[in-house]
């Protein structure tokens, strides 16, 4: 027998219909590219990104083409979002901080047919446009007098001028909730990048499960900033979530410096922001000297990378504002856990309560997670056995756009698939999983694992450091053995020895580096990440010590 409720598809025009319904008047402000500040409502997103959707008719795309976007937290962005996905098309978000080559050939991939831009990516579009022939239109996020005359862009518009002439009516069509929605390729650091393909059903599931009390906690009381882009993994789904609650969205636009932002929290009265660690890095540089309070900031969620202890540290003891750990990746939606404490944590200690909240968090509901041994077996949550962390739920790939790489699902005694996520973590008997490692990034030390990321935490906690990275080096009789690759802090001054001297009594002795490498900058991948890949490359002439 079946239930006898309406059978509704879950589809995203459905989140900007109540956004616009019930949130009408609720702002949505933007720094744009020109420097300013835009601001108007939940109602006039509805009504030009039906804009977008009878302009994407006009061009007779079909279901399912994919439009593409190269452009940061903005407005327009924010329009596209829902107009392409809304009316069936999939949104295809492009890392503008990839090398042009590879843009070239993810658009390529997907597919693309429309391409639209922020006017500070102008020349990735020239570099590129020649070797993407399957696209037909070229959109520049700008006003029509805003567009150069002899840019060698063809079929060139501006996107005033492209969605003026529509009608803010369009009929949002209905079709099967698992139709792709929005697609996002890999960061991944070796191969071609892959592509995780979202649908109209894991977006809203995600959506819904992301507002939630014990995950970012979002309502119509919030006012939001997203400092995670809005092209990579559609911002942890927060315009969704957005338009879910009612909540405020505050985009920052290309202005990701430390002040820009700080101006903005404070100018539009935001209590909650997500990012990257990297970003709070320099928010807080730019805020410590400078002796600023935030005056409404409350919550910030962290993750994308492991947040350092010292960051949450300066965020609650000293402003006051909570941090939530985080982790997820591309393939996950992207959250996956969020580190909020139980009821039975809060009598405990502070020191106790830091210990838990430095780890990556419990499972939200939708995501199942496990690790397994090297045998396959699933090891006990006994938050010390490391082992390979494996994840399913219905906004966890199944397979990759154009199955790009075959099956990646890890069947299970029943037959179960799960998607084995590259990282290495423990469980705790509470379900707190910790990350310690990315399986290619692990150091295994005389056949014992070394964290990098415990390594390269403390290193940070010390005043000096600025960034550091740790990676294994080629050692004859422990096989591997961990050095740390350092950045200074602006005029600091410190020496490999007290580096090494500030590790002792915090990690076991022989976890302690053998090294400490002092360079100019770490490499950064498209997302923010540190890229080892290249660091080793950096450092393929070092020569450690202790190996001779
Ligand atoms: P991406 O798909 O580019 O978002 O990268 C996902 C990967 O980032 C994960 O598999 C983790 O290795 C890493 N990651 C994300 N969040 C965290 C976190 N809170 N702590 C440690 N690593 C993280």
């Amino acid at each position: 027998m079946l239930g006898l409720m309406q059978n509704q598809p879950l589809l995203i025009s459905s989140l900007i219909d109540f956004a616009e319904r019930h949130h009408g008047d609720v702002e949505i402000v933007s720094r744009r590219v020109e420097g300013d500040i835009h601001r108007y409502s939940w109602r006039q997103v509805a009504e030009r990104s039906r804009q977008v959707a009878n302009a994407l008719d006009g061009m007779n795309l079909l279901f399912s083409d994919r439009v593409a976007t190269l452009a940061w937290n903005g407005y327009r962005h924010l329009e596209i979002y829902f107009g392409v996905s809304g009316s069936g098309r999939v949104l295809h978000t492009i890392n503008p901080r990839l090398h042009p080559e590879q843009i070239a050939w993810i658009a390529n991939h997907a597919e693309d047919q429309v391409l639209c831009f922020d006017m500070t990516f102008l020349p990735l579009v020239q570099a590129i446009h020649a070797r993407c022939p399957g696209i037909r239109r070229y959109v520049a996020l700008c006003d029509a007098d805003k567009l150069p005359a002899d840019s060698g862009v063809p079929n060139l518009v501006s996107y005033e001028a492209w969605i003026a002439p529509q009608s803010t009516e369009y009929q949002w069509p209905s079709f099967d909730e698992n139709s792709a929605s929005s697609m996002c390729y890999t960061s991944g650091t070796t191969g071609n990048p892959r592509a995780a393909l979202y649908s109209h059903r894991s977006t809203i599931l995600h959506a819904y499960a992301a507002a939630l009390p014990d995950v970012m906690c979002l309502s119509a009381r919030d006012s939001v900033l997203p400092v995670v882009p809005m092209f990579h993994v559609n911002a942890w789904g927060i315009p969704y979530s957005a338009a879910l609650t009612g909540a405020k969205l505050v985009l920052p636009g290309p202005a990701l410096d430390g002040k820009s932002v700080y101006e903005l929290l404070e100018a539009e009265k935001v209590n909650y922001a997500a990012g990257v660690p990297t970003v709070w890095q320099m928010l807080l540089g730019h805020m410590k000297p400078n002796k600023l309070r935030f005056s409404t900031l409350k919550r910030t969620v962290i993750g994308g990378s492991a947040c350092p202890p010292a960051m949450i540290d300066a965020f609650r003891e000293e402003y006051g504002v909570e941090v939530l750990h985080a982790w997820g990746m591309t393939e996950m939606s992207p959250l996956g856990t969020l580190c909020t404490l139980k009821n039975k944590h809060l009598s405990l200690p502070a020191d106790e309560q830091m210990k838990i909240r430095l780890k990556q968090g419990r499972a939200i509901f939708g995501v199942d997670m496990k690790t397994v041994g090297g045998d396959g077996k699933e090891l006990p949550w006994d938050g010390k056995t490391p082992g390979d962390l494996y994840v399913k739920g219905p906004w966890v790939v199944r397979e990759y756009f154009k199955d790009e790489g075959g099956d990646p699902l890890v069947p299970d005694e029943h037959g179960v698939g799960w998607f084995p996520t590259g990282d290495v973590a423990t469980i705790d008997a509470d379900g707190y999983m910790q990350i310690t490692d990315r399986s290619k990034d692990v150091i295994k030390s005389g056949g014992e694992w070394i964290s990098t990321i415990d390594i390269e935490n403390i290193a940070v906690a010390h005043p000096a450091v600025a960034m550091a990275a740790c990676i294994g080096m080629k050692h004859p009789k422990w096989d591997e053995r961990p050095i740390v690759a350092v950045v200074k802090k602006p005029g600091a001054q410190l020496t490999k020895e007290e580096l090494l001297k500030f590790y002792e009594g915090k990690i076991a002795k022989w976890q302690i580096p053998d090294d400490v490498v002092f360079v100019e900058s770490i490499p950064l991948g498209a997302t923010g990440k540190m890229l080892k890949t290249r660091l080793r490359e950096m450092l393929k002439d070092y020569h450690l010590p202790t190996a001779s």
